[in-house]
């Protein structure tokens, strides 16, 4: 465990490093006992640095030190000392080269941080601090070496020995072991250091960039995976052709190596030409794969490419600036993602997880900017706002500049920094410049963390022939954030009148160049309250606002029932199109709680239920959005949008609605389940993966008449279908309906996929989620199941993850025995995996949104990791913080 004291580090606190790395050599004999490293480092004083005679500092964590010489001399006992992660040297020239050897246990190493060994290989993870579990380093982003790596190791146990950048030796050695050499020439920060050996087999393909380069592309596997490789190799060249075309990002090296784990603390690292994945992330095929685990693997694939340039090429100067590369890449994936398949799709799932989680987050005792200003531990800000948050940041300079500006600022940034390590400010910086514009304002998307409000009211002038909306922005205070200044917020509308929509004209302001037909508009909201004045609008319209959900801001705007649906039959705009069903989804929910609670049942509106059925029976609508906009808010978005938060209430009242609609459109949906199940060989593109959505919604729907026909069906479908996504949907649907079939089905999806883990999590999943009662009873007993394993993240997640974060019902039970189930987890795996541990927390530190007695509960279980002894640094800083403010503590 880290110091019992954690301390926390401040932005405003850096200082540039006080020695350099010039050339970092490494030897790595790996053996089943132990390993040792043997590091040579080329060291020389920063001439940029403010003390020139300060003592070296090199971070250093579980390490046990075998011996230490500089420039070839052993230090003696007396010339160094280790406090906590740093070993300092009081006295060093300004040039030496420093050479450690130290022991690691890899074995043992249950953080899946640093190098340690998963299902028989060994294998690192150095994002953000691994490294310094690895050697004595300057493991900080802005420090950047040329790396030599030698491999050694036991050659039948361990065939493939792997490194960053190009093997430059081979060799056998005696006793049955080889060893290889690797070097990188691209001088790059320790995390992205990587090291793979074990027994893999690997699927090789080429790809030939534009200006010639071969590169060999291989995707290193365990044999049984050899057949899941395709979609990810596809995938792969795909990213990279689209970087050339869409950014002119070439490919820098001869070689490209993808390796596949089993345990990984999140879904993948862009470690320099060695790129190391979850297998959850990287494996697919029809049979065992879902619609969604294949735009998954694609998403990541690309993502992880995408990196070379946004991440490695040019880097962090330090983890407060994660979203330098984060954000933007995340951008990046998501276009990409959206041109391979359905962009509306794309951007409503994406528009989805920030709504849910991300407006969460900025709502709770964890909130921070885009830019952090401070934190304890950095692997607690691998977060939805860095990430996600950070990409619509990116996606909004993207919306201001046009397609061409922002391909100008992305070369100018590429170019201007290309080996560097830099900051947010610097990206902000290349935009501005390239472009002639000023981001003053808009810098505050870095600094000021909270989701902004917009209220916005809209009045028509008939005499004038004016429509005029009014803008007001707020947003609330953030943990060490009480005022805020207003943020450019790019508001993209249109005005629909009766036969389509109107020609805007906005009053003071010329027409937009980049609107080719000028029916659209990015306003600039930059102030408190702003007026937008529209001219000769000849008839009242209905405002589509924040089109394409132009800014990550909560929108308020008081349509009129009539307006909703206009909009949501009409709008050309696919996100505000979709965004208008949920909007009358979570009137008649709302409606159907007040019936609840005065002892009614509750009815769905006739005019909601015809909008429906219109979606339903127009062929001409793409499926996928068909289906996207039949299914009501999620609970967890609802939980954004009522307070106090009654889970209970909540979900009774989605269960009534969702209810009334499935016997209201019993023939309908049959119908659309009929025209949508057809026999064809499975693919993963759009059109399919539409057909397969709306066919699953129906069902889910249908399952809701619970009557021996629909039954029938969802086991029809279970035992025919030959694809996952099929199959699980109706293995959900069963699970969740008081169906006498279900035990049977379960074992049956066991017994069949038992030698596949990857399908096995999702056995796990749908019993985590079964929204019936006594589920965590099964969950408990599921953790004693020979496949579940604590100790695989994938699995924690698939069973405990799921449970938590995504049955709120049974998580919520009144009796509080969810909290004490996560509690006690938290405090299992906090020794073992603390990454893991912190993460899984996050549902309990949101409970300032519940009734009150759920948060006495929460902060019982709370208090209660607190006063574990050795907590993590990780675990303690999201316990702490989110029980900063509640009263007694
Ligand atoms: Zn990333």
């Amino acid at each position: 465990m880290r110091d019992a004291q954690p301390t926390t580090i401040y932005l405003s606190d850096y200082r540039v490093p006080d020695f350099l790395i010039d050339k970092t050599e490494l030897s790595f004999e790996l053996e089943e006992a132990h390993t040792t490293v043997n590091s040579r480092l080329y060291l020389r004083r920063n001439p940029e640095a403010l003390d020139q005679s300060a003592p070296l500092e090199l971070h250093g964590a579980d390490l046990s030190l075998e011996s230490i010489a500089l420039d070839g001399r052993e230090l003696a006992a007396d010339e160094w000392v280790e406090e906590g992660e740093l070993l300092r040297i009081a006295s060093v020239p300004d040039n030496f080269t420093l050479h450690c050897v130290t022991r690691i246990y890899p074995q043992s190493n249950t953080s899946l941080e640093g190098l340690y060994k998963s299902s028989g290989m060994f294998c690192t993870q150095c994002e953000a601090e691994g490294f310094r579990k690895i050697t004595y380093y300057l493991d900080r982003p802005d420090v950047m070496a040329e790396f030599y790596v030698d491999i050694i190791a036991d050659k039948s146990l361990y065939p493939v020995l792997l490194s960053n950048g190009n093997c430059v030796l081979e060799e056998d050695l005696e006793f049955g072991r080889h060893r290889t050499r690797w070097h990188d020439p691209f001088p790059k920060p320790a995390y992205l250091f990587a090291l793979v050996a074990g027994r893999l087999s690997r699927v090789s393909d080429r790809f030939r960039t534009r200006s010639g380069r071969e590169v060999d592309l291989h995707i290193y596997v365990e044999d049984k995976d050899l057949d899941k490789c395709e979609h990810a190799m596809t995938s792969l060249k795909n990213a990279m052709r689209w970087d050339e075309d869409v950014y002119g990002r070439e490919y820098d090296l001869d070689i490209f190596n993808i390796v596949a784990v089993d345990d990984f603390n999140m879904g993948a690292m862009e470690n320099k030409s060695l790129n190391i994945f979850n297998t959850s992330c990287v494996l697919a095929k029809p049979e065992t794969t879902t619609d969604a685990g294949f735009q998954r693997v694609e998403g990541v694939v690309a993502h992880e490419y995408f990196h070379n340039w946004s991440g490695n090429r040019v880097t962090c100067r330090d983890w407060f600036q994660l979203s330098l590369k984060e954000g933007f890449t995340v951008f990046r994936d998501a276009e990409f993602s959206a041109d391979m398949g359905s962009p509306t799709v794309k951007r409503v799932e994406d528009v989805t997880l920030l709504r849910t989680a991300q407006f969460a987050e900025d709502a709770g005792p964890m909130a921070h900017p885009v830019r952090p200003d401070s934190f304890i531990e950095i692997s607690n800000f691998y977060t939805v706002t860095i990430y996600e948050k950070g990409a619509e940041v990116v996606r909004m300079i993207h919306t201001l500049l046009g397609a061409e500006g922002f391909r100008r600022g992305s070369d100018l940034y590429f170019e201007r920094h290309d080996g560097q390590a830099v900051t947010c400010e610097d990206f902000v910086r290349a935009m501005e410049e390239a472009n002639g514009v000023d981001l003053q304002q808009f810098r505050r998307w870095y600094s000021q963390a909270g989701t902004p409000r917009l209220a916005v009211s809209g009045e028509y002038d008939e005499a004038a022939q004016t429509y005029t909306l009014t803008v007001k922005q707020s947003c609330p205070a953030t943990p060490g954030q009480a005022e805020k200044l207003p943020f450019h917020i790019p508001l993209k509308v249109a005005l629909l009148g009766e036969a389509g929509q109107l020609r805007l004209n906005l009053q003071g302001h010329k027409a937009d160049p980049d609107a080719a037909d000028n029916t659209e508009r990015v306003l600039a909201v930059t102030e408190d309250t702003q007026a937008f004045v529209f001219t000769d609008i000849p008839e009242r319209p209905v405002p589509s606002l924040l089109r394409g959900f132009s800014a990550p801001v909560r929108l308020h705007f008081d349509y009129r029932r009539d307006e909703l649906l206009t909009l949501m039959a009409k709008d050309s705009d696919g996100f505000c199109r979709w965004d208008a069903s949920q909007q009358l989804g979570l009137a008649e929910i709302l409606s159907a709680i007040s019936a609840q609670e005065s002892g009614q049942a509750a009815v769905v509106a006739e005019d909601f239920v015809a909008a429906c059925r219109s979606l339903l029976l127009d062929e001409s609508l793409d499926p996928a959005m068909v289906a996207l906009m039949l299914q009501l808010p999620s609970e967890a978005y609802l939980a954004e949008l009522i307070s106090p938060v009654d889970v209970q209430a909540i979900y009774r009242a989605r269960e009534a609605v969702r209810k009334g609609l499935a016997h209201a459109l019993r023939s309908e949906l049959e119908a659309c389940y009929g025209r949508c199940d057809v026999e064809e060989e499975y693919a993963a593109n759009a059109e399919q993966i539409a057909r397969r959505s709306l066919k699953n919604t129906a069902l889910a729907y249908l399952m809701l008449c619970e009557d021996g026909e629909v039954y029938a069906l969802a086991r029809r479908q279970f035992e025919r279908s030959g694809n996952m996504t099929d199959r699980l949907a109706a293995l959900v649907a069963i699970v969740n309906a008081a169906e006498p079939y279900k035990g049977e089905a379960l074992q049956r999806f066991y017994q069949d996929w038992q030698h596949e883990p990857l399908v096995i999590n999702q056995w796990f999943q749908v019993q985590a989620t079964c929204r019936l009662p006594g589920t965590l009873g099964r969950v408990k007993e599921l953790m004693s199941h020979p496949a579940f394993d604590i100790g695989n993240p994938n699995k924690v997640r698939a069973l405990i993850g799921a449970f938590c974060g995504q049955n709120a019902v049974n998580f919520h039970a009144e009796d509080g025995s969810g909290y004490a189930y996560l509690a006690d987890q938290v405090i299992e795996l906090n020794r073992r995996n603390p990454q893991i541990a912190s993460r899984l927390l996050t549902p309990l530190t949101k409970w300032q949104k519940y009734l009150p007695a759920a948060q006495t509960a929460m902060k019982a279980e709370l208090r209660r990791i607190l006063a574990e002894p050795e907590l993590s640094s990780d675990v303690y800083e999201v316990v702490s913080k989110s029980l900063q403010g509640a009263e007694g503590n």
